[in-house]
């Protein structure tokens, strides 16, 4: 949902010149603002001190850095996850998680408020789909997430990344849904010319809308796809993930081999693992079956195993370690290359399918 004052991080560099042009100032003022946005990362107007103060003045009373308000601030993992819950205007929930590692630091960025999909064992699904984010709340929980990190950074902590390593698109939200607004957050931070990151530092996770995989299939930039497929079976995924009514496996697992014939990029299939739900040994068999099927070249893929969140009125269960392990060496069995997601931000709410906006 757009905001007013205008959201500086919604306008692309030719939107700037528009309005700088509008404004009757010099034509390099808008390449000069776009570096304040992005490469330096000024955090007002009041101090871009290149520009003249009416300019300042300007900017500051008609445009704002940003169209989310911030509302609190978690803190967990020892210091290393951090969650912030932002409110648009109406006060609908958004939330962006930053994790830090000795040798990467990932920003968990949210592409809706609420979420359509309905995924049974996902908190944002409980909250339905509130609103799309524009571009710029996009890249605003982005750059939120270089301030936090520097200030970690500042308080004298050694093992932090200089800047943000990755974005992921695993927030609240399908960003398939939204793809249009997400795309262009996208394209503006790796602009080589602004914010700069790299095109294989994005991950984005889909629910299994096909026409999405499609869509970045033929896509200009490199980016890392993830897809939530939590279950082989079609009744099995069907009954925790309503989106497989209108695009089951058979049709998105063709979709995945599109995309990675296309591209020759490895997917990752994300597999929530609930208790006596998907985790029996016969499922991972059949998933094995289903990435590695019998007389056809193997999907490039790799499946991430996420024990699943406790997420607070659902009658499920987490599978425990002995479970996970097995389910695993099945997988392997099988060919099929696997990890266990790392844990983070339970304490505070922030783990995987937890951003429920409380
Ligand atoms: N809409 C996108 C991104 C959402 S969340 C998608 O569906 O992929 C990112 C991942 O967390 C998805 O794989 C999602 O299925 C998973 N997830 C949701 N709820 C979870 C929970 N309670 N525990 C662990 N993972 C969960």
């Amino acid at each position: 949902m757009p905001t007013s004052p205008i959201n500086l991080y919604d306008l692309s560099v030719a939107d700037l010149a528009e309005l700088m042009q509008a404004w009757g100032q010099p034509s390099f003022r808008a390449k000069q603002l776009y570096r304040h946005l992005y490469v330096l990362r000024t955090a007002s107007p009041q101090e871009m001190t290149d520009f003249p103060k009416a300019l300042r003045e300007r900017l500051a009373s008609e445009t704002a850095l940003g169209g989310l308000t911030l509302v609190k601030r978690l803190v967990g993992d020892d210091g290393m996850t951090r969650k912030v819950l932002w409110q648009l205007p109406d006060k609908s929930p958004v939330e962006t998680v930053l994790m830090i590692y000795p040798d990467r630091a990932t920003v968990c960025v949210s592409s809706q408020s609420g979420c359509p999909m309905q995924c049974v064992f996902c908190a944002t699904g409980k909250l339905g789909f509130l609103h799309d984010l524009t571009s710029g709340q996009i890249i605003e929980q982005v750059m939120w997430a270089e301030r936090e990190l520097a200030e970690v950074r500042a308080a004298g902590n050694q093992d932090v990344p200089q800047g943000l390593t990755n974005i992921v698109f695993m927030g609240m939200g399908e960003p398939f849904n939204n793809y249009d607004q997400w795309w262009t957050s996208v394209e503006r931070l790796h602009d080589p010319a602004g914010y700069n990151m790299g095109a294989r530092n994005f991950t984005v996770s889909t629910v299994g809308l096909v026409p999405g995989i499609l869509r970045l299939a033929e896509a200009s930039l490199p980016i890392n796809l993830a897809i939530s497929l939590h279950a082989a079976q079609d009744d099995v995924r069907s009954a925790m993930m309503p989106v497989n009514k209108r695009y089951p496996i058979a049709e998105l697992i063709a979709a995945t081999r599109v995309y990675t014939e296309k591209t020759r990029r490895r997917v990752s299939f994300e597999y929530v693992l609930l208790k006596e739900e998907n985790d029996f040994p016969e499922q991972a068999a059949q998933l094995g079956q289903l990435l590695r099927p019998k007389g056809e070249p193997p999907l490039l893929c790799h499946v991430n195993l996420i024990p699943w969140n406790p997420v607070p009125g659902t009658p499920l269960g987490r599978s425990d370690r002995r479970r996970v392990l097995n389910f695993q060496s099945v997988l392997r069995e099988h060919g099929v290359p696997c990890t266990v997601r790392v844990e983070r931000g339970v304490d505070i709410a922030a783990a995987c399918g937890q951003l429920a906006g409380e």
